[in-house]
């Protein structure tokens, strides 16, 4: 029996392997959210002292270069006192429970945050495997997955949608849909114009009327992304689906942790959930909509 062939005929085992390389992908996550953000600042910093040093003060180039600091390098270590993770302690899930949720040398605790996102990625993929199948449609459809978690918590952190995600994520819905993976080329390809232009608009408007900035170009790029990957047809139920995902996320901080209302929430985590269930579940919503007005 080939492993292809074990697939097939034992369902749950390839679920249990999906849900494995979900809590996997989860761990690794936990490592882009926390250090993308930061590997985007120290870029920033490098390209202010290049400008400064090539057109203002070329003696400014004498100051210390910072060390490496990218997604491997350096290894992961406990922020209170820097003991260097070893790779048992790094199993996800099991590791945490194990350790009592407490760092193995000064037995700070661990936030829960950390198996929280590799649980919800193992789940998450089941469910995008479960709907969409073991397939090439599938692996696409756990890319785009992983991509919309890491997008949602680094934006509720920092504010920030790293192009280093949206961008790619654009493409590869462009690429995929060449295949008519999710949706026919011409509609992706409308769907990111449409995505990025319908946002972009609301922006300005808000800006000409209030003078105030309401969102950021990360969202524009998130909507066009989402517009790639399912065609402009279903930019009208991601946003509705964003306003009402954001409705019940933002009450229920303002209720349960005492969030203050004046603190502005990010957009991206909201418009990254609504384009998560409008991918799975959109086709049978506007089924549902479209018998609730014919009957
Ligand atoms: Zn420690």
């Amino acid at each position: 029996m080939t492993f292809f062939e074990v697939i097939e005929f034992y369902p749950s085992i390839s679920m249990c392997f999906v849900v494995i390389l979900g809590l996997l992908v989860g761990s690794f996550l936990n490592v882009v959210i926390h250090r993308l953000p930061k590997m985007m600042e120290r870029d920033w910093e490098d390209q202010c002292k290049e400008f400064i040093a090539n057109h203002k003060d070329p003696a400014s180039l004498k100051l210390p270069v910072q060390g490496s600091f990218n997604l491997m390098i350096p290894r992961s270590r406990c922020p209170s006192c820097g003991h260097q993770i070893k790779s048992w302690e790094n199993i996800p899930v099991v590791s945490y429970l194990i350790l009592g949720g407490k760092c193995s040398a000064c037995k700070t605790k661990i936030s829960a945050r950390y198996p929280t996102i590799e649980i919800v990625t193992g789940v998450l993929s089941a469910a995008v495997i479960f709907y969409i199948g073991i397939n090439w449609n599938g692996f696409a459809a756990l890319v785009f997955t992983w991509s919309l978690i890491a997008l949602t918590m680094i934006d509720f952190d920092t504010y920030l949608l790293p192009d280093d995600i949206t961008l790619p994520l654009l493409w590869l819905g462009l690429i995929v849909n060449s295949f008519n993976a999710f949706s026919d080329l011409p509609s992706a390809l409308w769907g990111a114009i449409a995505g990025y232009l319908s946002l972009w608009s609301v922006y300005k408007l808000f800006k000409l009327l209030t003078g105030k900035e309401g969102m950021g170009y990360g969202d524009f790029k998130l909507l066009a992304a989402l517009g790639a990957w399912m065609g402009w047809q279903m930019l009208p139920q991601i946003i509705l689906l964003s306003s009402l995902v954001g409705a019940v996320i933002g009450i229920s901080l303002i209720v349960v942790r005492g969030r203050d209302k004046n603190i502005p929430i990010p957009f991206g985590p909201y418009l990254a959930i609504a384009g998560w269930i409008a991918f799975v579940w959109g086709d049978t919503i506007n089924q549902s909509y479209l018998k609730l007005f014919l009957n």
